[in-house]
């Protein structure tokens, strides 16, 4: 190689960093002499490394989102089996899958007993919006619950409800387990009253509609939450039995062994 071309590289390499284009940084040398060998003109050659370029961005961008999403695990539709869940509406599910509804700024409320894979759905859908761009957060209802109040006490709320209210989606897992303090209570209606036709919801829970008193404390409070919860939503319901339960039934028949989780359930 000549000189000339070396200090070429060195400086174009120098140049695509500053300009923060890793992916063109990484591959110029390479799609050149592809380019080179295969007779593409300048403009052919300087469309493929953007295009390079825009795919990994895209890529990265998403892998943030699913990272600053901070789910517990992640889940997704193709390994949900629900042939196991079949009060699950399928079509239903896969008509959410396009996220449609985040534009829409509608919400999903899936309702199930315990180890129904609610969870499991409401990753399944949340990690698909990340991949198209939207942006997602996941808590657990008494988590967030907490954080509010912490960041309440710390003169932060203000802040914390900015960064709620800059998303697209919003998982609230598991509201009911834990009946909340007064306080808690209007800390979470306002994150929904506030989400309300702006960000989607996504709750899971394990009560029905009657029973959300017991968690929200006051009548009044629950009436508006609900009001705002179902007045542009998408229902799952899952009647059937415990996905884990069913599991470890298989295996305790598999292995004649039984597992905690049985064990557990049959009141041991
Ligand atoms: P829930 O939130 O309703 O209590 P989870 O979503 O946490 O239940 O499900 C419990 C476990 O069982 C998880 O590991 C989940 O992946 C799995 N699971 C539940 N339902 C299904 C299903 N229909 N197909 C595959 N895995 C399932
Ligand atoms: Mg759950």
């Amino acid at each position: 190689m000549k000189k000339q071309e070396t200090k070429s590289i060195v400086l174009l390499k120098h140049h695509l960093k500053a300009l923060k284009l890793p992916t063109m940084h990484a591959e110029c040398e390479k799609v050149a002499s592809r380019c080179a060998k295969d007779n593409v003109d300048h403009l052919g050659f300087l469309l493929q490394l953007c295009e390079l370029e825009l795919i990994d961005r895209e890529k990265r961008a998403s892998q943030r989102r699913l990272k600053a999403a901070k789910f517990p695990n992640l889940k997704t539709l193709e390994n949900f089996d629900f042939a196991a869940q079949p009060s699950i509406n399928k079509v239903l599910v896969t008509e959410l899958m396009r996220c449609q509804y985040i534009d829409n700024r509608e919400s999903i409320i899936i309702v199930g007993n315990p180890g129904t894979g609610k969870t499991h759905l409401s990753i399944a859908l949340a990690v698909e919006a990340c991949g198209r761009g939207q942006k997602v957060r996941f808590w657990k209802v008494t988590e967030l619950i907490t954080q509010l109040m912490e960041a309440r006490e710390e003169r932060q709320l203000m802040r914390m409800r900015n960064q709620l209210a800059k998303l697209d989606l919003l998982i609230l897992d598991e509201l009911g387990y834990v009946p909340a303090s007064k306080l808690g209570a209007e800390l979470l209606f306002d994150v929904i009253s506030t989400a309300y036709e702006r960000t989607s919801l996504i709750v899971t829970t394990n009560l029905p509609f009657e029973n959300w008193t017991e968690v929200l404390g006051s009548e009044r409070l629950t009436g508006a939450t609900l009001d705002r919860l179902t007045h542009r939503c998408h229902i799952l319901e899952a009647t059937g039995p415990s996905y884990r339960l069913q599991d470890a039934k298989r295996r305790q028949r598999r292995t004649g062994r039984k597992s905690t989780e049985l064990r557990r359930h049959e009141g041991h």
